[in-house]
């Protein structure tokens, strides 16, 4: 096993994917391992044991799989934020820009009631386009965001920026 500490040593470079030029940090090996995988939802889970939160909101698909665990930790539901035409029934779409094209998200609309206190989670915050999106289509479900965490924030493509200052996003760790 790995030291509770050493889990972000487990976040692989991988150059040229998911396209050439592309530097993808690939979060799997984390999981991987049971002792990083428990010290990384820890380490997500810190900053908002006292946050009197109702619900982890997490993104498709990665942020599932960090999401789910997440939301036992912090004894609150798991609500997922998903690419359209995956969920069932009355949905709220928020679509936005990509580097190339436009992706959408969808939350399923009345699954949680407003003025419901959640968390954005995400593996990786890059330029911050994907976590603002899911901000903005919770609030438009008057939902009242806490805060947003990511295991990994890669520092250089200033997605904290594009984020802001007013709500706080807490990173486990950076590069
Ligand atoms: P952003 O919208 O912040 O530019 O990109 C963040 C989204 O793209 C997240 O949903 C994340 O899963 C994915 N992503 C972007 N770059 C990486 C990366 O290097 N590694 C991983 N695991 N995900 C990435």
């Amino acid at each position: 096993g790995h030291p509770m500490t050493d889990w972000p040593r487990l976040i692989r470079d991988t150059p040229d994917f998911p396209s050439p030029g592309v530097l993808f940090k690939d979060i799997m090996p984390v999981l991987a391992d049971a002792e990083a995988f428990a010290a990384a939802i820890d380490a997500l889970a810190a900053p908002w044991r006292d946050a009197r939160l109702d619900a982890v909101l997490a993104i498709e698909s990665r942020g599932f799989l960090l999401g789910a665990p997440l939301a036992q930790a912090l004894g609150v539901g798991l609500v997922p934020l998903r690419k359209p035409g995956k969920l069932p029934g009355a949905v709220v779409e928020q679509r936005y820009a990509l580097e190339y094209g436009e992706d959408r998200l969808q939350m399923q609309a009345g699954i949680l009631p407003a003025g419901a206190r959640v968390l954005l989670v995400d593996d990786v915050l890059a330029t911050g386009g994907t976590l603002l999106a899911a901000r903005t289509l919770a609030q438009r479900l008057g939902l009242d965001v806490v805060g947003a965490g990511v295991l990994l924030e890669i520092v250089a493509l200033a997605g904290r920026a594009r984020w802001g200052t007013d709500l706080p996003l807490r990173a486990a760790c950076m590069v």
